[in-house]
């Protein structure tokens, strides 16, 4: 991670918390302002509207009678009436309505003992010990001037009665003064609605970002259903909706599903140290849930009592959650999640301020209050977790970039160390054809092997992190499944005889000659599975077998399959033959070189290919890998036969190099290390060509001025004029001798697509180091001029 971005990334927090901390100051601003400064008696009523709530006889049915004013409390027997009584005064016209809230109670107000309105629990699906509360308009009228009013108030359950103003007015008027006295918490309720769904999204894009690594959805939820509560709750409700009886279970039933988010969320909070406790809340919320709704179905109870339950879990919760803050406190995990921690001491503050709020009738018990300190927990919860999100995302680049650094260190390490492989390789390899001793031809032989070991070795941690830093393109060409085939069992076939194994080819006759894709990655992945085949079989046979299968005019799969009776793979293993550097059963390969890099690379070429692997294998008695890999087909030509005595081919070749002469050819050489051209000269020795040499891009321009050559084999990476370079310079010197001569680039850069690339710039051939005599010989045979190629 660059420094520049580590302070942008502390500022962009520091502004996060700048906000956040504004907006949390606001929240208990308005706060302090809608509970403390602006109370119910402050607005002014409507001015239609007039309040009739002094001087009220209160009497109850033992004959007692005192005087009110509303709104009031007052403590009676279960199921006796109350009745509150008035004149009515002088000032009613026509149309109006007198105008109160019933709180819990069933009413029937009578004017001069004339029955004029009649509310009772109507008959719902969800019964209730009481009724609920609601506003009542009665239609009044001039002629009701001075009459007595007469309120009877009947609740079933419970001892206190509560009674609200009452007011006279155009029932437009009434209504809008109700709107008026609860704006705060029509306010509120849609507020907190909205807060709710928008934390429930929020939460959702953040675990899906963080493919679930961050879960603040929960709390989302838990917000969703506070702010359920409260909206379902408040006062206002029953001027929006028309069966209150129904939704008055919502509050209650929100807050028994409270409990579930919650403890989902202090789970995640505390790193799931404490999961067994959180799920004993969840199965006991669960429970409880459930009781409650067969309890109600059955008739036996309403949820109006579920509050005692409800409230004994959340306390039990809360309790719980106290025991593990102090053990996080113990073991110093506490600054996890400090703020979260702060949040839910201003919920707890809230709720004992609720409380207080709930002890004064006055004010009422909205419940906003709670609703807001659950609303600056939520808040915290949020902030904790966008911190933790953008923490996450400066470490994932931190992370890309340290990634991007290695993959870039392993290609460099691997290029540099190809260099000096060429040079032992090569060196070697002019040992093997011009030394004579026994001796001397058993080391250089020795060389040869473990050179060749670390090379693939080189190239098989190269393929990886290319593939792994997902760098790896296919380059597709057109190749013959006959080349293919024989150049991979080319590969085994001298090792697999040095075992004593039989080798068996079995192409299907009729599976087609020519098809489109990258032949040199298909070869790795058979090369990798015959290898694999014969390092661990000790006796027996290994056996290759080729087939397609037609999918289309144009398309088919190309079935390969690698058997043997070596020793298999236990089915436990099975999982880990993909991954890489993993080797299993180590102890029995000590003896059998790898890196467990072969099965991974196969497996991501696959991959990259869209086709699929699979393993089949018996312990002690063998394993059979299949590749399935989809290509496009050129030729529906029948291949015919292929068997493993296509060798013989190669060897013929491998003597016919022995005696490659191409004498009178004039080919310079350029490559700023020396031991490389040493090299080339070495392994052309006995070719008769006319070779010169060049360490450097410069020398190379002087020498093609004064001399005419047939073929150039150029280096990349050269100090001064590079390859490249050097080629252009040369292209464009309309005087040099060389301005049509073929150009090979001869570099240690094997990178997937390199030659294409080469070639695009205007080379003629690639060649990458380390090569033998025989690829040397192959690229510049190729790229010769034709009279001097017969
Ligand atoms: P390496 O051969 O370099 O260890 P691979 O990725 O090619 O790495 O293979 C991983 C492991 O799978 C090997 O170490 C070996 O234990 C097991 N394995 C692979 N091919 C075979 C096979 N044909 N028979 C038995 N075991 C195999």
């Amino acid at each position: 991670m660059k420094h520049g971005d580590l302070v942008n990334n502390k500022r962009r927090i520091l502004v996060f918390e700048i906000v956040g901390l504004a907006f949390i100051l606001l929240m208990l601003g308005f706060m302090f302002y809608t509970s403390v400064l602006c109370r119910e008696e402050e607005i002014p009523l409507y001015e239609e509207c007039h309040e009739l709530s002094q001087r009220w006889a209160l009497i109850t049915e033992d004959g007692k009678t005192e005087d009110v004013e509303l709104p009031c409390k007052h403590k009676a027997a279960p199921s006796t009436k109350v009745i509150l009584e008035k004149r009515l005064p002088a000032y009613i016209t026509a149309d109006d309505y007198l105008s109160l809230r019933t709180i819990n109670q069933n009413v029937n107000v009578y004017i001069d003992d004339e029955l004029r309105y009649s509310f009772s629990q109507p008959d719902t699906l969800i019964k209730w010990a009481n009724p609920v509360s609601r506003y009542l308009y009665v239609n009044i009228s001039d002629a009701d001037c001075n009459k007595i009013i007469r309120i009877e108030f009947i609740k079933n359950v419970g001892a206190t009665r509560n009674f609200s103003r009452v007011y006279i007015g155009e029932k437009n008027s009434l209504i809008a003064n109700y709107m008026r006295i609860q704006k705060s918490a029509i306010v509120f309720a849609v507020i907190f609605f909205l807060l709710g769904l928008i934390c429930i999204v929020v939460g959702l894009s953040l675990r899906i970002a963080t493919n679930g690594l961050i879960r603040v959805d929960y709390i989302g939820v838990a917000m969703f259903l506070a702010a359920l509560w409260n909206t379902t709750k408040s006062d206002f409700r029953d001027m929006v909706f028309s069966n209150i009886s129904n939704l008055h279970v919502i509050p209650l039933l929100c807050l028994m599903l409270l409990t579930i988010p919650l403890a989902l969320y202090y789970n995640w909070l505390q790193k799931m140290r404490y999961t067994r406790f959180y799920q004993i809340v969840i199965a006991i919320s669960l429970a409880h849930f459930v009781i409650w709704f067969l309890l109600v179905a059955l008739g036996i109870t309403n949820y109006e009592n579920s509050l005692f339950s409800t409230g004994a879990i959340l306390l039990l919760q809360g309790g719980g959650l106290v025991v593990t803050v102090i053990k996080d406190a113990k073991k110093k995990l506490l600054k996890d999640y400090l703020p979260v921690l702060a949040g839910l001491l201003l919920f707890v503050t809230s709720g004992f301020g609720q409380l207080a709020i709930k002890m004064m009738p006055e004010i009422g018990e909205e419940g906003t209050i709670l609703c807001m300190g659950f609303a600056l927990f939520t808040l915290t919860a949020y902030y904790h977790a966008i911190r933790m999100a953008v923490r996450l995302n400066s470490e994932k680049k931190a992370a890309y970039l340290a990634a991007d650094v290695k993959s870039q260190f392993l290609a460099t390490m691997s290029h540099e160390i190809r260099t000096p492989i060429n040079a032992v390789l090569g060196m070697n390899e002019a040992i093997l054809r011009e030394s004579t001793e026994e001796n001397i031809l058993g080391y250089a032989n020795d060389v040869d092997t473990a050179g060749k070991l670390l090379l693939s070795l080189i190239n098989d941690i190269l393929d990886f992190t290319k593939l792994e830093s997902g760098k790896m393109t296919l380059v597709p060409t057109a190749y013959k499944l006959k080349g293919l085939v024989t150049f991979c069992v080319n590969m085994v076939n001298n090792r697999a005889k040095e075992k004593g194994l039989n080798l068996i080819v079995t192409v299907d006759k009729d599976t087609p000659s020519v098809y489109f894709g990258d032949e040199t990655r298909i070869q790795q992945i058979i090369t990798n599975l015959l290898t694999n085949a014969v390092k661990y079989t000790k006796r027996g046979e290994v056996e290759l077998k080729v087939s397609c299968e037609k999918k289309s005019e144009d398309d088919g799969d190309l079935i390969i399959s690698v058997r043997d009776t070596g020793r298999g793979i236990k089915e436990e293993n099975r999982e880990w033959l993909f991954k890489p550097f993993v080797r299993v059963e180590e102890h029995r390969n000590t003896k059998i070189e790898g890196t467990g890099l072969g099965l991974a690379i196969t497996h991501k070429f696959v991959e990259l290919m869209n086709g699929s692997i699979e393993v089949d294998s018996t312990f002690g008695k063998g394993s059979t890998f299949t590749v399935r890999l989809p290509q496009q087909i050129i030729s529906w030509e029948p291949v015919g036969e292929i068997s493993s005595t296509e060798n013989k081919e190669h060897e013929e070749r491998r003597k016919e190099e022995n005696h490659f002469k191409a004498p009178g050819v004039k080919m310079l050489v350029v490559d700023d290390v020396q031991l490389n051209l040493k090299v080339v000269n070495s392994l052309l020795k006995k070719s008769e060509m006319e070779i010169d040499n060049a360490t450097g891009g410069e020398e190379c321009l002087e020498k093609t001025k004064t001399k005419k050559y047939d073929i150039i084999l150029l280096d990349h990476m050269m100090p001064g004029k590079d390859g490249i370079q050097t080629l252009w310079d040369l292209r464009k010197d309309k005087e040099n001798l060389n301005i049509d001569t073929p150009v090979v680039m001869m570099t240690a850069n094997a990178l997937n697509g390199a030659k294409e690339e080469y070639m695009g710039i205007g080379f003629s051939d690639y060649i990458s180091k380390p090569f033998n005599l025989s690829d040397l010989q192959a690229v510049i045979l190729k790229n010769l001029p034709k009279e001097e190629n017969d």
